[in-house]
């Protein structure tokens, strides 16, 4: 069976609710072991950063957010901006990090990385902040199985080009638990990057199925570059452009 229609029939067995019944099965990951993972909110993650700030990216762009953001990740993307989120951190119970996030009092919560699956109790904190009624969104590298992350979260998942680096990492297979719930972002960093995303939304059929973000590199790729190629192509895409790095640049905490 040629390869798009096993992926088209993957992605037509989008689940049933649930998605919180599926745990997550073990990845091919260079990731370090992040440490103990205990159960039930004694369970612990290494956290970098919590933070109030707005939403720089996805389709809640500009919308005052508190950002979760946990250390580590095994790949290593070319255009990396959070290269400080690879190491240190500190160790935090999912009860504490549920504790810092409330303070904020805010109505959407992002956790981000580094790659947050890369800790397996990632699964459970995402759990606990659907469970306290938050609007809650994973942003993940595309690398990392998200099966068994709960159905209520909008999982925001990269497809890697190949000016990344790590186009080789990208787990095809998760587009099979993806659903209009969900974001697909390509971070886009010239044109060849450009017609291999185009490629790809007609190779596993995934425009109109979720939302598709096309991000020009800050820096690398003009805005208006990508603008005038998506409006000739008539992609029913979403561009965006960074909005935290607009209004504070570069750096933690944003
Ligand atoms: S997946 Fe994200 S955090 Fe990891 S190297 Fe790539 S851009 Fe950086």
């Amino acid at each position: 069976m040629p390869a798009v229609i096993r992926m088209k029939s993957l992605f037509d067995r989008i689940r049933g609710p649930g998605r919180s019944s599926r745990m997550a099965t073990a990845s091919k990951t260079d990731a370090p072991e992040p440490g103990p993972q205990n159960r039930g909110d004694s369970a612990r993650l290494r956290i970098t950063e919590i933070f109030y700030s707005l939403q720089g990216e996805s389709r809640s762009v500009g919308i005052p957010t508190v950002f979760v953001r946990l250390t580590g990740c095994p790949l290593r993307c070319g255009y990396c901006d959070t290269e400080y989120a690879f190491q240190g951190g500190e160790w935090m119970t999912i009860a504490e990090i549920v504790t810092r996030v409330a303070q904020e009092r805010p109505r959407y919560v992002t956790v981000t990385g580094g790659e947050p699956l890369a800790q397996r109790s990632s699964i459970e904190l995402l759990e606990r902040l659907c469970d306290a009624g938050y609007e809650v969104s994973l942003e993940t590298s595309g690398a990392l199985d998200i099966s068994g992350v709960d159905r209520r979260v909008s999982v925001v998942m990269d497809i890697k080009t190949p000016a990344s680096g790590e186009e080789t990492r990208n787990l095809y297979t998760n587009l099979a638990h993806i659903d209009a719930n969900d974001q697909i972002k390509f971070v886009i960093c010239d044109r060849t990057d450009y017609e291999w995303s185009r490629a790809k939304l007609a190779e596993f059929d995934i425009a109109g199925r979720c939302e598709i973000l096309f991000s020009p590199v800050h820096g690398t790729l003009k805005p208006v570059e990508l603008a005038g190629w998506i409006l000739a192509d008539r992609l029913p895409v979403r561009m965006q452009v960074q909005l935290h790095k607009l209004l504070w640049g570069d750096g933690p905490g944003h």
